[in-house]
């Protein structure tokens, strides 16, 4: 099937409240492009270099995604145009995209990135200490930062049991957030979980953003 055809085709099968991010890294802007004619303005992307060539090249109602880990010294090239940083980490990333907001006059969306995996080497704070991490931010302070809701990863792995649980797990944090700490947040909306190979899991499990790569683009790289 064509990038123009897989498009559709999540568009006639993801329920409406369910966003499709087209996970777009290492792909060339032709096939971008192939994805945008079909009328997909939602991208992802996860280095930041790439993303700048992408950005100044492409249309610019296009709105980009960071889906990757974030350095903090490069918050400042995003900050003017990112529409959402998915994965946000650390409370020193979150006050550095909120001086480089602050700087330009604009408010970042921002998810915090939650460690659901049982895998060691992936990115995102402790679900256990998501408590802790909430007293430190002083959230009245940050008003260059919206603070959209959660994302996470699940295990690569074919145990669906345990994915449910991951995604599960991230559910019911994103909830007990939205009651406590956000609860006088209605922008605190969005749970961001599920990829190619298990998003379905994550749209059983509450997704309201799913982020697909290789069930939209193909498996193979364009760019190095
Ligand atoms: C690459 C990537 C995806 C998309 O993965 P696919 O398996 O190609 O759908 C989703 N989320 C993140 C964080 C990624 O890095």
């Amino acid at each position: 099937m064509s990038i123009a055809q897989n498009i559709t085709q999540f568009n006639q099968s993801l329920p409406l409240e369910v966003k499709l991010v087209a996970v777009s890294k290492t792909k060339s802007n032709e096939a971008i492009m192939e994805a945008y004619q079909s009328g997909q303005r939602l991208f992802g992307e996860n280095k930041v270099q790439e993303l700048l060539q992408k950005w100044e090249a492409l249309p610019k109602d296009i709105e980009w995604h960071f889906i990757g880990h974030l350095q903090s010294n490069k918050v400042k090239y995003l900050a003017p145009f990112i529409s959402m940083i998915h994965a946000v980490d650390s409370y020193k990333l979150l006050q550095t995209i909120n001086d480089e907001g602050r700087k330009i006059g604009r408010i970042v969306p921002c998810l915090v990135q939650f460690h659901i995996a049982e895998e060691q080497s992936k990115f995102g704070l402790d679900p256990d200490s998501a408590d802790l991490f909430f007293q430190d931010v002083d959230l009245a302070n940050l008003k260059h930062v919206a603070i959209s809701g959660v994302m996470g990863m699940a295990t690569f792995t074919p145990n669906t049991t345990q994915i449910d649980q991951e995604f599960l797990k991230l559910k019911n944090l994103f909830e007990v957030l939205k009651t406590t700490v956000f609860s006088q947040n209605t922008g605190f909306s969005e749970i961001s979980m599920g990829m190619s190979h298990d998003y379905q899991q994550a749209i059983r499990n509450g997704s309201t953003m799913v982020r697909i790569g290789s069930s939209i683009f193909g498996d193979q790289n364009d760019t190095p």
